[in-house]
């Protein structure tokens, strides 16, 4: 099914998937939008494969509208809707009925767009009309404004980076609904974009971010095959920069210093070492290699992904998944910060690369963020956010320490605390993750041996079609705070296909049965495979040991991680409101308990010194109310480690000496944590 029909829905079809009643007034009055809905067209789409001479990939996303989130992850969404992704718009102008997307003489760059392409997916997987209702407007205004010139968006700045954004947001728009406005749009956009770049080449942003646009570049090749979208391509990879030569000798190796930034000195237009040290560029630029590759077909620029993250790692790794960026790289130590624009972007390249390169440590990546750096950088219900979040971080107040070049508001928790990117960024994460829980693996130029592909785990329910059969998977899991996901797979009819399954790298021992028969055991960090006629009811179950784990990090200090979760100890917090902003407020954390503990932990044996306490989920799945996991360690007291002007000191070189009287204290999940240390010094045993 690759190459066939993969456009033009007729009309039905698209009003049947938007599926709401109350849009027939927003969409333009036309013979196309007359068509009543039915419920016989909304069988899910199937996954569009690479359209040859593309390489293939590994797996395929599904269209956005084929996972269902349910359990804790359908709660987590709700969370979002009802804070400030459900309602920005009506509390920040920047965002509001003045926008440049929507025709206004307000904001008419990248904050638009942001808003939009975390606002689509999550109202398509909540099903949430009012979600829909708001984010058709800014499509509507974009898909019914285009210029006779093939430009998009608002006509007060031609810059091509905030378009590389909404173009995201059509690919994603388009999937769900169908809507047979987009593939022509963004193919006469693509055609004035080719003319154009000769004279008018992409500069800042739109050069280091250009990989996103070659995605959606390559997203209309394989619905529509036109030749000039490779030649755009190849023109995108000319002009942009290159990633894959700054990581193949990776020269960045230390914290970049203000000093070091005013170095490089352009006349033109940003500088160029600013933006290749900039946080939320080598988030997105992480995807670089991979989606490159499939126009290269070169299997270095598919592994580049892995260098990439190896180098991140090496000289910029924090516990919590992430590599400092505050806002450029800003090395090991934990209480540098990283920027919230960076965690989504990050996790959206790696959603991206996993499934283009398919290698399993990039899922295992992609939950370390999801489960930790997003949900702890963000207020339980979602209606403040971070700037810059820190593995230790023992305050949240106005300061400049640690930061290099951002601002004193960087690590508060309100509505733009530094600078609004994240305020219109941030919302992309959960529902991005949510939608590739699941892939299709199969070949590129058949679907006989179309599969189905467990690629990160958390309860949903996935309804797709496999060579015209429909197929629908239940996934039941708690996870991550629990190991066991089970999942019962319902075709329509029995029908034979793979279905994988990622086995974690820190997952040894896992066991997988099938209906109660206990399959081989599957290869830690690998993709398990099982391939059968399943039919409907099949059951399977997973089970991932979860004994804790010990990590070692900057001054070989050590942090506690149980499956995806990282644990933290809870310093006491003490929430102060700085100010009201409109609909939601900013404010300041100050520890109200002591947090300078080193552990007695064994680090060849950790499970005999760490005590593990389990308890329901509550209704904020990461709130410290109601913490689903509890960690208890002995730990002492170390009086030389200590705080100046709101930030931990850099942590001691372990293995330390205390002669204070040990005590046991409890770790929380990352994310519960919002006042926490992560990384301990560790005692002399
Ligand atoms: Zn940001």
């Amino acid at each position: 099914m690759s190459f066939r029909s993969r456009i033009s829905p007729s009309r039905r079809e698209f009003l049947g998937n938007l599926a709401l009643a109350g849009m027939a007034s927003t969409l333009p009055a036309s013979p196309l939008f007359d068509a009543p809905a039915s419920a016989a067209t909304l069988s899910p789409a199937a996954a569009v494969k690479n359209r040859v001479p593309l390489a293939p990939s590994a797996f395929y996303p599904l269209p956005l509208g084929s996972i269902h989130p349910a359990g804790w992850l359908k709660s987590q969404l709700q969370i979002q809707t009802s804070g400030l992704s459900g309602h920005l718009d009506e509390t920040w102008s920047d965002v509001g009925s003045n926008s440049g997307w929507l025709g206004g003489s307000g904001e008419s760059w990248e904050r638009g767009p942001y808003f939009l392409d975390g606002l689509l997916p999550l109202a398509y997987l909540l099903g949430d009309t009012r979600l829909k209702t708001k984010a058709q407007k800014y499509i509507d205004w974009t898909l019914s404004h285009q210029s006779p010139s093939g430009m998009i968006g608002p006509s007060s700045n031609d810059d091509w980076w905030p378009r590389i954004v909404m173009l995201k947001v059509l690919t994603q728009y388009q999937e769900a609904t169908g809507d047979p406005r987009v593939v022509p749009l963004m193919d006469k956009y693509f055609r004035h974009q080719f003319a154009e770049l000769p004279s008018r080449p992409l500069r800042d942003w739109g050069k280091f971010r250009w990989q996103d646009n070659l995605l959606s570049v390559l997203w209309l090749y394989n619905r529509t095959g036109s030749p000039y979208l490779l030649d755009l391509a190849r023109l995108l990879h000319r002009q942009g920069y290159d990633w894959m030569a700054q990581y193949a000798n990776f020269q960045y190796t230390q914290r970049i210093t203000s000093e070091f930034l005013k170095l490089n000195n352009e006349a033109n237009g940003l500088k160029d070492l600013a933006l290749s040290t900039h946080g939320v560029n080598n988030g997105q630029a992480i995807k670089t290699g991979p989606v490159w590759s499939l126009v290269s077909g070169s299997p270095a620029d598919r592994s580049a992904v892995l260098k990439m993250i190896t180098e991140l790692d090496k000289y910029h790794g924090l516990p919590n998944g992430m590599f400092s960026c505050d806002e450029h790289l800003a090395g090991l130590d934990p209480s540098q910060g990283s920027e919230l624009c960076t965690v989504v972007e990050y996790m959206f390249s790696l959603e991206q690369s996993l499934a283009i390169v398919g290698d399993p440590a990039l899922g295992d990546r992609l939950e370390k963020l999801a489960f930790n750096a997003l949900p702890g950088t963000l207020t339980d219900d979602m209606w403040a956010h971070q700037y810059n979040q820190e593995p230790n971080q023992v305050e949240c107040s106005l300061h400049h320490k640690p930061w290099t070049t951002d601002g004193p508001e960087s690590n508060l928790y309100g509505l733009e605390p530094n600078f609004g990117c994240c305020t219109a960024n941030f919302h992309q994460g959960w529902p991005k993750f949510a939608a590739s829980l699941f892939f299709v693996s199969g070949a590129q130029d058949t679907d006989s041996r179309d599969g189905l592909v467990a690629a990160v785990y958390a309860p949903c329910e996935l309804r797709t079609t496999l060579r015209g059969t429909a197929v629908r998977v239940v996934e039941e899991t708690s996870y991550p705070f629990r190991g066991t996901v089970r999942l019962t797979v319902n075709p329509a009819s029995p029908l034979s296909f793979p279905l994988q399954f990622r086995i974690p790298a820190w997952a040894t021992g896992t066991t997988i049965s099938i209906n109660g028969h206990p399959e081989p055991r599957p290869t830690a960090g690998s993709f398990a495979q099982v391939e059968r006629t399943w039919r409907a009811g099949d059951r399977i179950e997973l089970v991932f040991p979860m004994a804790p784990r010990v990590s070692r990090w900057f001054h070989d200090s050590v942090a506690i991680e149980r499956g995806p979760l990282v644990f933290s100890y809870g310093i006491g917090e003490s929430w102060v409101k700085l100010r009201d902003r409109g609909m939601t407020a900013d404010w300041q954390v100050f520890p109200s308990t002591a947090w300078n503990y080193a552990l007695e932990i064994d680090p060849t044996a950790p499970e005999k010194s760490i005590e593990v306490t389990e308890a329901e989920i509550g209704p904020e799945p990461f709130a410290r109310s109601h913490v689903p996991v509890r960690l208890s360690v002995k730990a002492r007291k170390l009086d030389k480690w200590r705080a100046e002007d709101g930030v931990a000191n850099p942590i001691p070189q372990s293995p330390v000496v205390s002669d204070r009287p040990e005590e046991t204290i409890s770790l929380i999940p990352y994310a519960a944590a919002k006042l926490r240390i992560t990384a301990f010094p560790q005692c002399k045993s």
